[in-house]
């Protein structure tokens, strides 16, 4: 019996809240909180049982330490956005609550992805007893959670890992991005990057490209080879590892517009001055572009997400792909969200379960491939996203 204060009331912010209602036995009581209020109500009017809900400026520190204070809850589930993060582990820390979110800490005017800023509160969070839970989406999250399994039980060492993200759904719209369109661009955009034998190597934005065959029907598809978050905590906790990749299908399409979009400038994260005010143009472009909310009813077909890897077991190599297929419409029909956001929503729940339960409790900044993969693996099979395995 467990309270839980969810920040952030978008695409995911809906999918969890569904979620947790649905399993009152972890979480007895829910809050919801958001900056616009009415996105928390619309969508606790949805939920089969009575949540809480609430106004917030996540990036005041001040306001966030009020409410927790006032609801007293055992955890902080971050899914607003990931210039929040660092804002809300701090009220964390100050009002003695756990933390867990989704994605990395990013600077408004930097595009980085790197953890260091939140490695930084590794020794504050330790000494207080609390924990901070990583990336529990599904890329990251799911995915350091795959390879933590097939390490558990396939390999004695991964020495090859390709995380592949497919969406193979299609929402009719001629330029869309499935979650927040800022976050989104600014990932893709920014130099790719790998990891080889104990180095990274950089790679022009979506210059490296290959094709790979998607199983149960989804077949081949066009990969982009794109630098991950997930890739800079596995190629530290991962035995033997000496290279890890990850990769995303883009479509025709959707690489022109966004070429189109770079070049004109659309997609530049410094401010620009227009008529008197400051204007950042990925800001604007984001007023613009369909919500990724709005693409939940329209989007049909599947996402596939899977890791592909080589190693060793026993002295004999062994390949073994883990990944998990979501329908969106079947998403929609459940959560009235598309499955980029249920993919993301459903495990940011079980990392919640997963803490609150005790199964992973321990303080400090914590991955999510540094616990024992098997009763989150076990609660995906239960909550919606079934994985499967491939052996050769
Ligand atoms: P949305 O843009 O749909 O939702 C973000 C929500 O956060 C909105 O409700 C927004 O409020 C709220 N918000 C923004 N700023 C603040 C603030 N200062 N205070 C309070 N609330 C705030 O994004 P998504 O739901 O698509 O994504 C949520 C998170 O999930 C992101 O961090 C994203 O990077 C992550 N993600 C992770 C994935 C994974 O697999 N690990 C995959 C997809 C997403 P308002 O409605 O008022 O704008």
């Amino acid at each position: 019996m467990s309270r839980v204060l969810i920040v952030g009331a978008g695409g995911v912010g809906q999918v969890v809240a569904h979620k947790c209602a649905q399993v009152p036995e972890v979480f007895s009581e829910i809050m919801l909180a958001s900056r616009t209020k009415e996105k928390c109500d619309r969508i606790a009017a949805q939920l089969p049982r009575a949540i809480q809900t609430a106004k917030l400026d996540a990036d005041n520190v001040a306001e966030t330490v009020a409410l927790i204070k006032e609801f007293k809850p055992d955890l902080l589930l971050n899914v607003a956005l990931p210039y929040q993060d660092l804002h809300l582990m701090d009220a964390c820390l100050e009002t003695g609550v756990h933390y867990m979110d989704t994605a990395n800490y990013e600077p408004l005017d930097e595009a980085k992805f790197e953890y260091k800023w939140q490695w930084a509160y590794q020794d504050r969070f330790k000494e207080k007893g609390l924990m901070a839970l990583m990336g529990s989406g599904f890329d990251p999250g799911v995915t350091n959670v795959f390879c933590a399994y097939a390490a558990k039980h396939h390999f004695d060492e991964i020495h090859e890992l390709d995380i592949i993200d497919c969406n193979a759904g299609d929402h009719g719209q001629a330029f869309a991005t499935n979650f927040n369109p800022e976050i989104n661009i600014r990932e893709i955009t920014q130099r790719g990057r790998y990891w080889e034998r104990g180095e990274w190597v950089e790679t022009d934005p979506l210059s490296w490209s290959m094709t790979y065959d998607f199983p149960e029907g989804i077949g081949p598809k066009k990969c982009y080879l794109l630098y991950h978050e997930e890739l800079e905590s596995l190629v530290l906790h991962l035995k033997g590892l000496k290279r890890a990749r990850f990769w995303m299908t883009f479509s025709d399409q959707y690489l022109t517009h966004l070429k189109v979009l770079e070049n004109i400038g659309m997609t530049r994260i410094d401010e620009i001055d227009y008529n008197g005010q400051k204007i950042a143009p990925i800001q604007f472009l984001k007023a613009v572009l369909p919500d990724p909310g709005s693409l939940g009813p329209l989007t049909k077909g599947r996402t596939c997400i899977g890791c592909l890897m080589k190693g060793v077991k026993d002295g004999k190599e062994k390949t073994v792909y883990v990944y998990n297929i979501c329908d969106h419409e079947a998403c929609y029909k459940e959560v009235g969200s598309q499955a980029v956001s249920y993919t993301t929503g459903v495990p940011a729940m079980i990392g919640a379960m997963m803490m609150l339960t005790g199964k992973w409790m321990e303080a400090g900044v914590k991955h999510m491939e540094q616990f024992d993969p098997d009763p989150f693996m076990d609660a995906l099979n239960r909550h919606g996203l079934p994985w499967k395995e491939v052996v050769k």
